[in-house]
């Protein structure tokens, strides 16, 4: 009892106990202040990492355009960058979410219309399908949505429904002209009821009155009836399908009928397998005559490639269809000079 008073009245021990309290209290808010830095450092790295463009969550897309009302286009943009650098599920999965709150039908349409085309370029072309007869359905004279419907029908090989498309979108004022030739060939050259040579005459006969169809009858012939083609040489321009003429082999050609057509002459001649001309009008196929003249072995060949006149894109293998621009019958070959086949493998070794 005694003890206690006299502690009370030691007034040096109420200084040390006051300063003993201050410092207690001032380390703790110390340590509380660094974790809490420690902390906030902590949360502004992660959030940091985590709205880095790239490493966004498919639902950041979606907080993004709710919660701070980032516009609606800027939101596609960032999206479609994925489908530049190639990473399609990426932009897919962002449409997908975005679909999920988006209430007007206007929006809703545009966000369906990009899911579609990017599943197409994807190649999942059964979703990109559903896509976009899930729009047709709400808005059936969707021009997008109705021409990737014919490419599909095309990439399947229904000709047939491809057709029907095609007249849709002639009825929305669309130049179908071109497309509808296209489909008409592919629907002979696939029917299986026709024999070769019905196709063959078929095909000639609407050759006649469409030249735009020339390769594609030229192909057609050249694979399954040959004799056909060379008994109808002057009907084409061989200058146009000279790649075609030029994987062709010796036993192959009707130098008979070559001798008739003065382009063919020519590119048989540089090819090596005619030895007839002197020269040739066209620069490329004139050096190979001259090559051929002087040495009996020569690796000079042609290279080919295929430049779209609308789009301007070249391809290294011919399509019908453009796979770029989608337009039709717009391939053009063009042709040069290159380091024949056997030199280039032995220059490897
Ligand atoms: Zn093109």
């Amino acid at each position: 009892m005694d003890g206690i008073a006299l502690e009370y009245r030691d007034p040096l021990f109420g200084v040390i106990i006051f300063f003993l309290i201050v410092f207690i209290i001032s380390f703790l808010t110390y340590s509380f202040s660094i974790f809490q830095e420690r902390k906030s450092r902590k949360e502004y790295r992660r959030l940091h990492k985590r709205f880095e463009l790239g490493k966004l969550k498919e639902d950041d897309y979606v907080h993004l355009y709710k919660t701070y009302n980032l516009p609606f286009d800027s939101i596609l943009l960032l999206a479609s960058s994925f489908i530049h650098k190639g990473d399609y599920n990426k932009s897919i999965s962002i449409y997908l979410a975005l679909l999920e709150h988006i209430k007007e039908k206007v929006k809703k349409e545009e966000v369906l219309e990009l899911l579609g085309t990017t599943y197409f370029k994807g190649g999942f072309l059964q979703r990109s399908q559903e896509v976009f007869k899930r729009i047709l359905k709400f808005s059936p004279r969707n021009k997008k949505a109705l021409t990737h419907m014919l490419l599909i029908y095309e990439k399947l090989k229904d000709f047939n429904k491809a057709k029907e498309v095609a007249n849709c979108l002639e009825e929305l004022n669309k130049n179908m002209t071109s497309d509808k030739l296209y489909i008409q060939t592919q629907i002979i050259i696939n029917d299986p009821l026709l024999s070769f040579e019905k196709k063959s005459e078929i095909l000639c006969d609407l050759y006649e009155d469409n030249p735009e169809i020339q390769r594609t009858v030229a192909e057609f012939l050249l694979i399954y009836n040959k004799e056909l083609f060379w008994k109808k040489l002057s009907n084409f321009k061989s200058k146009e399908i000279i790649d075609l003429l030029w994987y062709l082999s010796f036993e192959d050609v009707d130098f008979n009928e070559v001798a008739k057509d003065n382009n063919a002459l020519e590119i048989f001649n540089a090819k090596g397998y005619l030895n007839t001309m002197d020269h040739s009008r066209d620069f490329n196929l004139d050096i190979l005559i001259l090559l051929n003249k002087h040495e009996h072995n020569t690796n000079a060949d042609l290279d080919f490639e295929y430049t779209c006149t609308s789009c301007k894109k070249t391809h290294p293998i011919y399509e019908a269809r453009c796979p770029h621009c989608h337009s039709v019958f717009t391939m053009k070959t063009n042709y040069t000079l290159t380091k024949g086949f056997n030199e280039a493998n032995q220059s490897l070794q």
